[in-house]
């Protein structure tokens, strides 16, 4: 699935493709993809006559503005965007084309059919589902350590699981939750109320540089995931921690140890990230 890093560059790439477009019709040929509204016609009807202007993000969605609405756009497993000239013929999988009036496509594919679209008037998209139970963007300026301390030292639960919550923190996904935790020096399951203020200050510097330098890689291609334009992200060769189960540790040369915390596969280093003594000694 891509994380916020793929989808930062996801927004990237289409910035410099489609602001200025104007759509003169939308096909949906798969309607469950549209949430927003109910009805897939009223939605292609709706976008009808309407320019594109930016990209922007908000944790893992994607927000299309066009003067006078917005469209948010979650990718899911395997969403898609990609633009075209209209005479290229459309790969199967495409659900939702955007026609423009310069005789090129906005096309959305999406093999695992889970992506989603909502359409809303400029302004109300954050005070809906489902942007507005999101907590705190991680690459925004205003996520000082402060506030993340504020949100994650009073949870009772494991540091992981804690991260993964998109209603506290939003857009760390599964790879990048292991880097940041390693860069930071924490064992996984540690209990976020446990940490201490240090060790927060620490967590949130790792989880900015994390994503930032993958967002200047350009992401990770794990598994199936390429950008807008079909390039692959290179940040995969930066991965520290993840997918490197008993390899040696960059930083003390253990072997790299990997389980399972909240029911996600989880890696992490024995020695550089240690499981506070108290925890230990519960077992
Ligand atoms: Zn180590």
């Amino acid at each position: 699935m891509p994380e916020l890093p793929e989808v930062e560059t996801v927004r990237r790439t289409l910035n410099t493709l489609i602001p200025g477009k104007q759509i003169e019709r939308v096909t949906v040929s798969l309607p469950r993809i549209i949430q927003r509204p109910d009805d897939p016609e009223q939605f292609a009807l709706e976008l009808q006559g309407h320019t594109f202007e930016t990209v922007e993000r908000r944790g893992k969605f994607l927000r299309f503005i066009l003067d006078g609405l917005v469209m948010v756009s979650h990718l899911r497993m395997e969403g898609r965007y990609g633009v075209y000239r209209s005479d290229e013929p459309v790969e199967k999988h495409t659900h939702v084309i955007f026609h423009f009036t310069d005789g090129t496509e906005l096309r959305y594919k999406d093999v695992r059919q889970f992506g989603t679209m909502h359409l809303f008037a400029t302004g109300e998209e954050l005070q809906s589902k489902p942007l507005v139970q999101l907590g705190l963007e991680p690459l925004d300026p205003q996520f000082t350590d402060e506030q993340f301390i504020s949100v994650i030292s009073k949870r009772r639960t494991m540091i992981k699981p804690v991260l993964l919550n998109q209603a506290y923190v939003v857009g760390i996904g599964n790879i990048y939750v292991d880097e940041a935790l390693f860069r930071a020096g924490i064992h996984p399951e540690t209990i976020a109320s446990d940490l201490s203020r240090e060790q927060l200050i620490r967590l949130h510097e790792a989880i900015v540089s994390t994503l930032s330098d993958a967002v200047a890689a350009g992401g990770s291609s794990i598994k199936s995931y390429v950008n807008g334009q079909g390039e692959m992200g290179m940040f995969q060769h930066s991965l520290r921690i993840y997918g490197r189960k008993a390899e040696p540790c960059q930083e003390c040369g253990t072997l790299i140890e990997k389980t399972v915390v909240g029911g996600r596969g989880t890696h992490y280093c024995p020695v550089c990230q240690p499981l506070p003594a108290r925890q230990k000694a519960m077992g």
